[in-house]
């Protein structure tokens, strides 16, 4: 059952060539066996999962089940669920157990899904290689000494590891797509709005966004329908359908390359494996070009003004009073100053720290309104070179999987590896990661960007790629 898709599984499903209990334990058996090596979940709760995987044969055998019933799936530790506790990875809210489901839960809960467990991640998603987590680290099913990207890494290295055929993360600037790429899966990043946030623990609003792993871009788009689609819940969801994969022949594909990214800082073997793919795409009848993305360059910089300024504000509701533990300190400023000193890690202080910058008097201007400037002309420039072609494409992520502790010394290098994934965050895009390629027995991915509401266009683009590409393997842990 490992290398069967979410599809496969709901099709021997439905055939009674298994029942749903059976493949929970499959599941759950193999979580059990091979996790200690990886890291990928916090929580697993296999009593819960085996009552979903009951219920769910129930409607199997009554013939009213959903599209995904009797699916497995993993969910990041920042989609709140009130049956497992909800910890972003964070001491702040060690054991926190929400009063309600998201909505995507609740949509997963509809559509029949079995929830194993909830995944690492870099702590309250700040970060891209799933270290900051207050719980320990995630490892690369592919090289146990590295990472699996972050700060999805969780959820990611679990897809990729065959521990649940399908999760959910999300995604504020790539953290669903790096570590998709990182580990050799499909990570798809919804037009922002498309998936209800409502119960997504908040990073940067504005940019935050539910985002689908899957090993193959079916899987993806079959989990993104099943989730997606107007809440009125959250103010900002998008009053459309589900998103759904449409059919796209390669032929007359444009492909857009910004030549921005030629010479800067892709590695050389992640940029000759993606050459040789969109060479072999040219010959399935896609163009591939050169476009202009001044800007790009300019994205890093943006978002790690626009997501801190987010996140200070965001986050100041973990006061010790509201959530999770509390360390006492003289009176209630001090209690309050005691939990947030003792129990947010480095990472998060230090973004809080610089969003409360760049927001306060004086220096608003120079920083946060003039990244607020730089998003505008990124959005505009992203929507002319959609009049040309139909997608951008580059390296997911600069490089292939690190050592775990390479970047330890130098935060700022590994926060300059969002360069390709940034962008769609800021302009709102959809955007998808899958595996085109290796080098050095590490997978290397292909991201494509489109323009807002190109959802199910996109998917089927990207499953056409894959179909031309042929299937990418996954790692083996025995
Ligand atoms: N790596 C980025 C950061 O550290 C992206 C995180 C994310 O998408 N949640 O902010």
């Amino acid at each position: 059952m490992t290398g069967w898709t979410a599809r496969e599984t709901a099709a021997a499903l439905r055939r009674r060539e298994v029942s749903a209990v059976e493949v929970a334990e499959f599941f759950l058996d193999r979580i059990q066996r091979l996790d200690l090596q990886i890291g990928a979940f916090l929580a697993v709760s296999r009593e819960w999962a085996l009552q979903q995987a009951e219920l769910a044969q129930k409607t199997i055998d009554d013939g009213s089940a959903g599209p995904l019933s009797g699916i497995p799936v993993a969910l990041k530790d920042n989609l709140t669920t009130r049956e497992i506790p909800t910890t972003c990875g964070s001491r702040i809210l060690e054991g926190h157990r929400p009063v309600y489901d998201a909505h995507v839960v609740e949509r997963l809960a509809q559509a029949g899904a079995v929830i194993l467990g909830k995944t690492n991640l870099d702590e309250f998603a700040m970060g891209g290689s799933t270290e900051s987590s207050a719980y320990g680290v995630t490892r690369n099913p592919w090289d146990t000494d590295r990472s699996p990207g972050g700060s999805s890494g969780g959820s990611a290295a679990a897809v990729a590891a065959g521990f649940c055929p399908v999760a959910l993360g999300s995604d504020t600037g790539g953290s669903v797509r790096q570590p998709a790429a990182l580990c050799g899966v499909v990570g798809f990043k919804p037009t922002y709005g498309r998936v209800s946030r409502r119960g997504l623990v908040a990073f940067a609003s504005s940019l935050d966004q539910v985002g689908m792993f899957g090993r193959t871009v079916e899987d993806a788009a079959f989990l993104a329908e099943a989730v997606s689609g107007h809440d009125p819940g959250d103010s900002t969801s998008i009053p459309f359908e589900p998103v759904s994969l449409e059919p796209v022949p390669l032929k007359g594909v444009r492909l857009g390359f910004p030549k921005q990214l030629r010479d800067s800082a892709i590695d050389p073997d992640v940029a000759r494996v993606v050459d040789a793919a969109l060479a072999s795409l040219r010959k399935e009848g896609a163009s591939v070009v050169e476009i202009d993305l001044p800007s790009i360059e300019l994205g890093v910089s943006t978002y790690y003004v626009i997501a801190p300024a987010e996140a200070s504000s965001n986050l100041a509701r973990y006061d010790g009073i509201r959530f999770g533990p509390r360390v006492d300190g003289d009176g209630h400023v001090g209690t309050v100053a005691s939990t947030r000193g003792k129990l947010f890690g480095h990472e998060v202080k230090m973004r809080m720290i610089l969003g409360t910058y760049v927001l306060s008097a004086g220096y608003y201007d120079a920083y946060y309104h003039r990244a607020l400037q730089v998003r505008g002309m990124m959005a505009a420039e992203f929507e002319k070179v959609f009049q040309e072609v139909d997608w951008v494409v580059s390296p997911t992520s600069p490089r292939t999987a690190f050592r775990l502790g390479e970047f330890a010394d130098d935060p700022l290098a590994l926060k300059a590896m969002d360069l390709c994934t940034v962008p769609a965050n800021l302009g709102g895009f959809p955007s998808l990661s899958l595996p085109c390629g290796a080098s050095d027995g590490l997978p290397v991915g292909l991201l494509l960007t489109g323009p807002a509401m190109s959802d199910g266009r996109l998917l089927g683009t990207a499953h056409s790629i894959e179909s031309a590409l042929g299937p990418f393997p996954a790692p083996d842990l025995g």
